[in-house]
């Protein structure tokens, strides 16, 4: 997660360490990639999570053990990765009790076992600041076959897997919102990390991300990354039966387009590929949908069903 000012630290002060290693990928894909063989490459993504940051203080330790690893998980889904192993960097408050402590591995274990992981390394330490937890994940693919930000083409369709938006309405409903639907709560707990999509979509899709930072803003990354334009048909996103009443009741579309934390694949084919991959949404039982199209230009354009242009007062995550 990172605002523009963050972005531009990467590029100008981050980026030279790379030293023009292509296994970092300009520092701006999901994940790096480290030839090893001639068969295989690592897939490596990191991140971090700030309690006050980017979970509540109030989210029970299980939940946020789950939101740490499947966030993370999700960047190794983006690149068609199959996860192997985690590290974890911990850097506990004084003043957090052992039971909590304890509270958060049982989630990480519980965790862990559903993703077929395990922990080979890492820290812990105590902070005078708040609740930090990092994890680097470790993941693997046959070589060249990684689904990158950049290769989108002009002419191609827009996927989205899943639902789009309950995460946000989620975590206002953890924030203690009582007017949000409380079937979207789950959403934001316990996020689906979309591996198997992401794997079975190698060789089928020319670009994909997913997406943290908010529907809006990843389309935005692969437009910058494939240097094209992706027109979005906004009223085509599927949401939930929940979400969608709360959009009947005077929801804003724009919040949930924009809104992050959906951990779902946005991804772009030829359409030529149509056919195989209504074919994996039907293997996976998973609901894929073509929102829009790649065209000549830059960046993105969120169209609605009427012609117009979504109003968007912000895209993408900021810190709450
Ligand atoms: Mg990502």
């Amino acid at each position: 997660m990172a605002g523009d000012g963050e972005f531009d630290f990467i590029r100008k002060r981050l980026l030279p360490l790379m030293e023009g290693d292509p296994a970092g990928l300009d520092l701006a894909d999901d994940a790096a990639l480290l030839s090893h063989g001639p068969c295989e490459e690592f897939v490596l993504a990191c991140d971090t999570l700030i309690a006050g940051v980017h979970f509540l203080e109030t989210d029970a330790p299980a939940v946020i053990a789950s939101r740490a690893l499947r966030s993370n998980l999700s960047d190794l889904a983006a690149m068609g990765a199959t996860p192997r192993a985690y590290l974890s960097a911990l850097s506990w408050p004084a003043a957090l009790p052992d039971a909590w402590r304890s509270a958060f591995v049982d989630g990480l274990a519980h965790e862990q076992a559903r993703f077929g992981l395990v922990l080979v390394g890492g820290d812990t330490t105590a902070t005078p600041g708040p609740l930090t937890i990092s994890l680097t994940l470790v993941g693997s693919l046959p070589v060249g076959t990684a689904l990158r930000r950049a290769g989108a083409s002009v002419g191609e369709d827009v996927w989205v897997s899943g639902m789009i938006g309950d995460a946000t309405l989620g975590l206002e409903v953890a924030r203690g919102d009582v007017t949000m639907p409380t079937a979207c709560r789950r959403a934001y707990e316990a996020p689906e990390p979309r591996l198997g999509l992401g794997q079975a979509l190698r060789g089928v899709a020319t670009s994909a991300v997913d997406i943290s930072d908010g529907l809006l803003a990843d389309a935005g990354h692969i437009a910058a990354a494939s240097r094209c334009r992706l027109v979005l048909d906004v009223d085509t996103v599927p949401v939930s039966p929940a979400a969608a009443g709360w959009l009947a009741a005077g929801g804003a579309l724009e919040r949930l387009m924009s809104g992050g934390d959906d951990y779902e694949l946005l991804f772009t084919a030829p359409p030529t590929q149509r056919a195989a991959i209504a074919a994996i949404g039907r293997d996976l039982a998973l609901e894929l949908t073509r929102i829009g199209r790649v065209e000549a230009g830059s960046g993105i354009l969120a169209r609605r069903a009427d012609g117009t242009r979504l109003e968007t007062v912000r895209t993408g995550f900021t810190h709450f």
